[in-house]
Formats: C-alpha cells, sequence, structure tokens
C-alpha cells in the first residue's frame, strides 16, 4: 500500500493545524489504497488523534521522540508519551534535525531503538547535501548513514520501520530529484537493505521526499522502488496535500 506522509514542521497554530485536518478529512471519501500519515507538532498531537478516530487510513506521527523511555530531560518527549497522546508513527533524522540540532545516526539509531520498543514505526530519513550531489558522493554519503542506523537494526526490530530517502538540496526548495533520480537512489537504497535483511527488505517502504508536488508525485511514485513521499510544503494545502494522495 502506497504511504503518504505530511510533514508540518513546526508550522501553524493549534487552530490552524485542526482547520487543517478538517479540510484534508473532507477530501479523503473513498481513498482506500493509501496510508496517510500526519507528521503533526507535539502539541496538536492528542487533538489530531481524536480527529482521525475510527479512519483506517489516517495516521498519526510526531516529529521526533527522545531516545530514553523518561527521566530528567526538560523539554523533552519520550516515545512512551507520542504512543500515550495516540502516534503511531515518528519521523527520525529529519535532515532539519540532522543540521539544526545535530542529531547524528548514531543518535538517531538509538531514538529508532526506543520509538520501536515502544511500537511506533519509525520514518527514518537520510539523504545528501547539495555538495555531494555536485561531488559525485551521493551513493556514499547515504549509505554511510544507513550503515550506522538502519544496517544495525536486529531483523526483530525492522517491524512497521519506513525509510525516507530526502535529498537536503530538494526539501524546501521547489527543486525535486528527478524520478531518474530518485529511483536510482531508492534502488541502491533497496539493494543494501536486501543484502542486510534479506527477503524483508519488501516489507521497508521507502518514500521519496524532496517538493513532492501534485505536478511531479504521479511520475515519481510511478517508480519501481518509491512507495510513496514525505511531504512538507505541500502538506499544508489540503488541496494540494490530497491532489498528490490520489495521483
Ligand atoms: C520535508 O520536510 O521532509 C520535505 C520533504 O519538505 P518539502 O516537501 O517542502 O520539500
Amino acid at each position: 500500500m502506497r504511504i503518504v506522509a505530511a510533514n508540518w514542521k513546526m508550522n501553524l497554530t493549534r487552530s490552524e493545524g485542526l482547520a487543517l485536518v478538517d479540510d484534508l478529512l473532507v477530501r479523503n471519501e473513498n481513498i482506500n489504497s493509501v496510508t496517510i500519515v500526519l507528521g503533526v507538532p507535539f502539541p496538536f498531537l492528542v487533538d489530531v488523534a481524536d480527529r482521525i478516530k475510527g479512519l483506517a487510513n489516517v495516521h498519526l506521527a510526531a516529529q521526533n521522540c527522545h531516545h530514553e523511555e523518561s527521566g530528567a530531560f526538560t523539554g523533552e518527549v519520550s516515545a512512551k508519551m507520542l504512543k500515550s497522546c495516540g502516534a503511531e508513527y515518528v519521523i527520525l533524522g529529519h535532515s532539519e534535525r540532522r543540521a539544526y540540532f545535530e542529531e547524528d545516526d548514531a543518535l538517531i539509531l538509538k531514538k529508532m531503538k526506543a520509538a520501536i520498543g515502544q511500537g511506533l514505526k519509525p520514518i527514518y530519513c537520510c539523504g545528501e547535501r547539495q555538495e555531494h550531489r555536485e561531488a559525485g558522493r551521493y551513493f556514499e554519503v547515504v549509505e554511510k548513514q544507513l550503515n550506522e542506523s538502519v544496517l544495525m537494526l536486529q531483523t526483530a526490530y525492522l517491524n512497521g520501520l519506513i525509510i525516507a530517502y530526502e535529498p537536503v538540496w530538494a526539501i524546501g526548495t521547489g527543486l525535486s530529484a528527478s524520478p531518474e533520480q530518485a529511483e536510482e537512489m531508492h534502488s541502491f537504497i533497496y539493494g543494501l537493505l536486501q543484502k542486510r535483511f534479506g527477503a524483508l527488505v519488501s516489507d521497508i517502504p521507502l518514500l521519496y521526499g524532496g517538493s513532492v508536488k501534485p505536478s511531479n508525485a504521479a511520475e515519481l511514485f510511478a517508480k519501481q522502488h518509491i512507495d510513496g513521499g514525505l511531504i512538507g510544503g505541500a502538506s499544508l494545502v489540503a488541496e494540494d496535500f490530497m491532489a498528490i494522495v490520489r495521483v
């Protein structure tokens, strides 16, 4: 089943966020073949969980979690707390977390284990920066990220894992990877996962993220190893997000 996930980032007030959810849900009729995951800020989790209750195809994600279960970590939020608020997924290792909060793959691995331990499904983000793409080092960079995180997981931890390839140069820039560039990387990632996890690779959805819009989603999603998308900017506009869901 295709997965289309929203990443609202640090946008929208609570009332704006809930109005957006209401607008999305009005447009959600007769969608059975796409799993929609709404990645919302912490303060809206409970409200959004309430709004989507009973809808089989709409699920809730947080955008981060701490790797410890509880304790003296002022201002942090654990996977257990997210679970108790109705989240089923958590976005981890987004390039903005890596760039602005110095998260590295060792830390992201700990967060993934904490999330999976609580029954949350991590959406693990990876991707190269512009200078890596220009230097032709993009496979090397993404392989290193995966080697230090996802590929370290025991197979028992794979249940529910999702990987989002998000080239940093394409996030929020309007400049999407071409379907060929995205597929080239997805098939590379698929190969790495297959080498490590064998047939279990087919249980790990690979999402593409980076300026996905209604106008380019169909071409991207048509590629063999692209199982859906992680959508930032376009997820803030109900019409655009649901047009992407419906492609
Ligand atoms: C993102 O934030 O993960 C993202 C892909 O953003 P955008 O769709 O705006 O590029």
